[in-house]
């Protein structure tokens, strides 16, 4: 992933306006990969016998694991020195797992409604493979009538030619991990590219015709300051991107930070603490506002909301099929999570050996279906009350009077008519305020 997303918090303690400690509090699905288990897995060949629920959208994420060098703060397990043929061999088993979910009765005839490349940093790929894969994908599931192509870039990997090749794909978003524009800052980070970088690869992708192009940040990154943020926040301005994505920088247990902490004996990351993160993610949507965007997510703007839409996104929290192709990717289907074995070698000799390559999985009952749907549509801000009574026959407003109490004492959100409306400041900090929601058997438990 060319930014730090996804995973979900070590323990229910919230973050609130303290030091920014380890762990991950960023919450990405429910129930928690604790209760994820290999036993549940097996029962992958028994879903994919049966037709999927009509009607139910399908979406294919390919995860590349490649990256240039390993950010400080990345805690995915990425690889920096592949040669092209162990690249080769990698790609040839994401397709052979692809054509394996593709052949049986719960995927054959469905078309893929969105499409995502993630990482890792796809544009790590070179011009050619990326043809050969997206060719190879296409006639396993064609994706022609995909509303949505997102692909994930690092700015040093891409140049003229690399850009036409990704527009000619079909790839609708382009999402540029720019995370910050100051040299020294992605320096100090880890980062493989630089400011200068960012400028050339952003206007060859303005120039290459992308409908969307997408730039994240990251609040709070190593040496981060105000004056600094302030910088950041009027250069992404200039740029009149699409859309804007902005993190606020976490400190997982197996980042290179972390490892730094732990020699030194410290405790606190020697990053923003979190009230000082928020303050600065809430800057730079006042300002977006001013530019006329309108904030979407507590994570995203947009200059255009009728225009500019997150497919991937808005599909999945509402409870979309998706296959992840690749190591430790996550696939949703048919209410069932699964997740891909997350070491490269195994990964792929499980592949080749014609089995799925699953690791651990999750049979969720409607109840945490309904639950997984309300926690990340809040991300949002806004929740329908009629949405799960249709969809689930649940009285959000009566289940969960408490909560939706608790947050309104505390001036962070209101029922407006049938929606519940998270206020600014309630945004910016959601991923703390989703665990009051969990069942009782997975509050207190620990991700992993
Ligand atoms: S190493 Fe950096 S670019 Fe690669 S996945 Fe991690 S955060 Fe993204």
């Amino acid at each position: 992933m060319t930014s730090a997303t996804s995973t979900v918090p070590t323990t229910n303690e919230t973050p609130e306006a303290g030091e920014t400690t380890a762990g991950n509090y960023f919450v990405s699905n429910y129930p928690p990969f604790h209760f994820w288990d290999p036993g549940t897995a097996r029962h992958l060949g028994e879903l994919l016998s049966k037709p999927a629920e009509p009607l139910t959208p399908l979406g294919v994420y390919f995860h590349i694991p490649f990256c240039r060098k390993r950010c400080h703060f990345c805690y995915f397990r990425v690889y920096t020195e592949r040669n092209a043929s162990e690249i080769q061999r990698y790609l040839d088993a994401g397709i052979a797992e692809l054509k394996r979910y593709a052949a049986t009765p719960f995927v054959a005839g469905r078309l893929p409604r969105f499409v995502y490349f993630g990482g890792g940093t796809p544009s790590y790929l070179s011009v050619a493979q990326l043809k050969s894969l997206s060719d190879r994908m296409k006639e396993i599931l064609p994706w022609e009538q995909a509303e949505e192509v997102t692909f994930e870039a690092e700015p040093g990997t891409l140049n003229e030619g690399k850009l036409k090749a990704i527009r000619e794909l079909g790839v609708t978003r382009l999402s540029l991990g720019v995370e910050n524009f100051d040299s020294h800052i992605l320096e100090i980070n880890g980062r493989a590219h630089r400011a200068d970088e960012i400028h050339r690869a952003y206007g060859a992708a303005r120039a290459a015709g992308f409908p969307q192009i997408n730039i994240d940040l990251i609040s709070g990154m190593v040496e981060e300051t105000e004056e600094n943020w302030r910088e950041n926040v009027r250069k992404l301005i200039e740029l009149e991107p699409d859309c804007v994505t902005i993190y606020q920088m976490e400190v997982p247990y197996n980042t290179g930070i972390f490892k730094q902490m732990k020699a030194e004996g410290k405790l606190v990351a020697p990053v923003a603490n979190w009230a000082t993160k928020r303050a600065w993610t809430g800057y730079a949507f006042a300002e977006l506002e001013k530019a006329g965007y309108t904030v979407t997510s507590g994570y995203t703007a947009v200059r255009n909301p009728e225009r500019t839409k997150f497919v991937y996104r808005d599909s999945l929290w509402k409870g979309a099929d998706l296959i992840g192709a690749g190591v430790s990717a996550f696939s949703h289907l048919g209410g069932v999570h699964f997740q891909n074995i997350t070491e490269i070698e195994q990964y792929i000799e499980t592949t080749e050996r014609g089995e799925f390559p699953v690791l651990r999985a999750m049979a969720t009952t409607p109840e945490e279906r309904m639950i997984r749907e309300l926690i990340l549509q809040m991300k949002l801000g806004r929740v329908s009350a009629e949405y799960f009574k249709q969809k689930f026959s649940e009285d959000i407003i009566v289940r969960f009077n408490l909560q939706w109490n608790d947050l309104i004492a505390q001036g962070l959100g209101l029922w407006n008519g049938a929606f519940f409306e998270l206020t600014r400041e309630a945004l910016l900090k959601v991923d703390s305020l989703l665990h009051a929601f969990f069942l009782p058997q997975h509050q207190n438990s620990r991700y992993v």
